[in-house]
């Protein structure tokens, strides 16, 4: 059995943990409301009034007007969520994290120590709680599909089992949304042909599925009957790390692309370093207005962790390789580093770098090493490196 542990309105509750007088009141952790600032998390009672993550927070201001707005605190949200990992690593080595707050976890080798995977689901959800404050909903179930699935049916506070007896009669009711990789402009393409719920999307069977659907039929149908096969694959062997972010509306200006794209780069490079590895070939990927996706890849001459390597890549993907026939019009951008590898200190003068390249690399780390503290300190969301964006300037050339 697979756990997925999932924290609920985790920023925001750290925030109300630490500041009591934030508690049970609508609360924004977010970027201001002035300029391009969104919401990175909003606790329960400000979701009442339909405030989500990613939403600009001058519209979450709109509807909520009497919300407190905090801005994030990336280090401390980071240093609870390796609390959070260290209560995970009483019961299994396997764990495979999905952002600071939520975390698959293969208890296959580890049940007969502990009990079984329900009962470590129950003493992992109790921990959190008991050491930390902080409320996880736990989904229980045969495979990774399963458990995320079953950990957001009864969010906040959830708890939830989906046994392998019991797969048909707990999916076939749920709204075809649910399905993982099932967007808006998919469910209606479902909707169309009168399916709404898992259970039509079974009844389909796998052949009309493909018929109607394309090979994402296929992959559909087995989700709908909750198969998956994926296994947890621990940080350490994670073959790629990736960012990518959906715009609420379809984005034409190529500056604010790029800003994004390097906002992007930063958190992959971020994350690079922050486990100890080195990314050899750089992707891009775009989504269209018209949801045509391209994606494209480049190697590095050397693997690096460095942002400015990356970016640097990343950027000619974006400004050479993107087909000229089509208008840059933006629903998704996405960017990640794969074929990695373990970064083993390398001893300065052993091999034939340049001295003046050896400065280079080393003036790199210390902007990298100034950046992530600065990322820790104010968020993703307070770093730019607005003089790289700002060449595309207006006027400047
Ligand atoms: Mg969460």
């Amino acid at each position: 059995m697979i756990l997925h542990v999932d924290m609920d309105a985790f920023y925001a509750s750290v925030e109300e943990r630490e500041n009591p007088v934030l508690r049970g009141k609508p609360l924004i952790v977010g970027g201001s409301p002035r300029g391009r600032g969104v919401v990175s998390a909003a606790n329960y009672a400000a979701r009442k009034f339909g405030v989500h993550s990613a939403m600009p927070t001058s519209r979450a201001v709109r509807l909520c007007s009497q919300a407190t707005i905090v801005r994030p605190r990336m280090q401390r949200y980071a240093e609870i969520s390796h609390e959070i990992r260290a209560i995970f690593a009483r019961y299994t080595p396997e764990i495979e994290p999905l952002s600071l707050d939520e975390a698959f976890l293969d208890v296959h080798g580890t049940q007969q120590l502990f009990g079984d995977a329900v009962e470590i689901g129950r003493r992992i959800k109790a921990e959190i709680l008991s050491e930390l404050q902080l409320v996880a909903s736990v989904g229980v179930a045969p495979n990774k599909f399963l458990a995320k699935l079953a950990s957001d049916l009864e969010k906040p506070d959830g708890f939830t089992i989906i046994a392998p007896e019991r797969i048909q009669e707990i999916l076939d009711p749920l709204e075809i949304s649910r399905i993982w990789g099932v967007g808006r402009v998919t469910q209606r393409k479902f909707e169309a042909r009168g399916i709404t719920t898992f259970g039509q999307l079974r009844m389909l069977g796998n052949e009309k599925a493909q018929y109607l659907f394309g090979p994402v039929g296929e992959h559909f149908w087995r989700l709908s009957q909750g198969m998956d096969s994926r296994r947890v694959v621990s940080a350490r062997r994670a073959k790629s790390i990736s960012h990518e972010t959906t715009f609420a509306a379809d984005v034409e200006d190529s500056e604010v692309l790029l800003a994004r794209l390097l906002e992007l780069t930063e958190q992959v490079g971020y994350r690079l370093r922050r486990a100890d590895r080195l990314g050899k070939t750089v992707n891009l990927k775009v989504r269209y207005s018209d949801f045509h996706t391209v994606t494209r890849a480049q190697s590095l001459a050397v693997a690096s962790s460095a942002t400015d390597s990356l970016w640097k890549v990343a950027r000619e993907l974006f400004e050479g390789s993107l087909p000229k026939t089509r208008k840059l019009n933006l629903r998704l951008i996405g960017m990640g580093v794969s074929n990695l590898q373990t970064n083993r200190p390398v001893q300065l003068g052993l091999f034939d770098d340049s001295v003046e390249q050896q400065r280079q690399s080393a003036a790199q780390s210390r902007l990298d090493a100034a950046a992530d503290s600065v990322r820790e300190k104010f968020g993703e969301l307070a770093l730019q490196r607005a003089s790289v964006v700002g060449k595309k300037k207006k006027g400047s050339g």
